[in-house]
C-alpha cells in the first residue's frame, strides 16, 4: 500500500520522541560508564609476581616487561611498559593474571600530544588512584578487601 512505509516511520518517530533524552552533556558533565568499561591500566607493583604471563598473552605484543632477582633469589618485577598504541583492549593479559594485579580501568580521555606518551610505564607510574574496572576481575569488592588485608 502506498504510504506504508511512511505511516511505519511516523510511528517510530512518534514513539521515540517523548522518550526520556539520553544526549550526554560531556565534557561538561562527565559520562556515566559501565563498570567494566577498559579503557586503561593500572599496574600493583606490590602484587605482581613478574610470572610473564600477560607479556606472552598479549597479541600484539604491546607488553615488554623485564624482571631481577632480589637478596633471596626471588624474581621480582624490574620494569614493565604498555605501548598503548598497539593494544587492542582484547583483555588478554588483565584475564590471564594469576594476582589479578594488571587490570582494565575506566579512564577514557586517552588522546595524547606526543607518540612517546602512548607507552605506559605501569612500573614507575602505577596508575592505582585511578578508577578500577572490573572487567576479568572475579569482583571489584573482592578485589579492594583483598588489596586491604594484604
Ligand atoms: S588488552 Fe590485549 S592487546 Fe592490550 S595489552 Fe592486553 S593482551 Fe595486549
Ligand atoms: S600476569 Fe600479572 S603477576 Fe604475572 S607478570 Fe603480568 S602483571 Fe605480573
Amino acid at each position: 500500500m502506498f504510504g506504508k512505509g511512511l505511516l511505519k516511520g511516523l510511528g517510530v518517530t512518534g514513539r521515540v520522541i517523548f522518550r526520556k533524552k539520553v544526549t550526554e552533556k560531556y565534557p561538561d558533565v562527565q559520562p556515566q560508564l559501565a563498570e567494566r568499561w577498559r579503557g586503561g591500566f593500572q599496574l600493583d607493583v606490590s602484587q605482581c609476581i613478574a610470572c610473564g604471563l600477560c607479556e606472552r598473552n598479549c597479541p600484539n605484543g604491546a607488553i615488554k616487561m623485564s624482571t631481577s632477582k632480589d637478596e633471596n633469589n626471588k624474581k621480582q618485577l624490574a620494569s614493565y611498559e604498555l605501548n598503548f598504541s598497539y593494544c587492542l583492549l582484547c583483555g588478554l593479559c588483565v584475564e590471564g593474571c594469576p594476582k589479578h594485579c594488571l587490570r582494565f580501568t575506566q579512564e577514557f580521555e586517552n588522546a595524547v600530544y606526543h607518540k612517546d606518551q602512548v607507552i605506559l610505564d605501569l612500573f614507575n607510574n602505577q596508575n592505582l588512584s585511578a578508577p578500577m574496572s572490573t572487567y576479568g576481575l572475579p569482583g571489584k569488592k573482592e578485589v579492594e578487601s583483598e588489596r586491604e588485608e594484604k
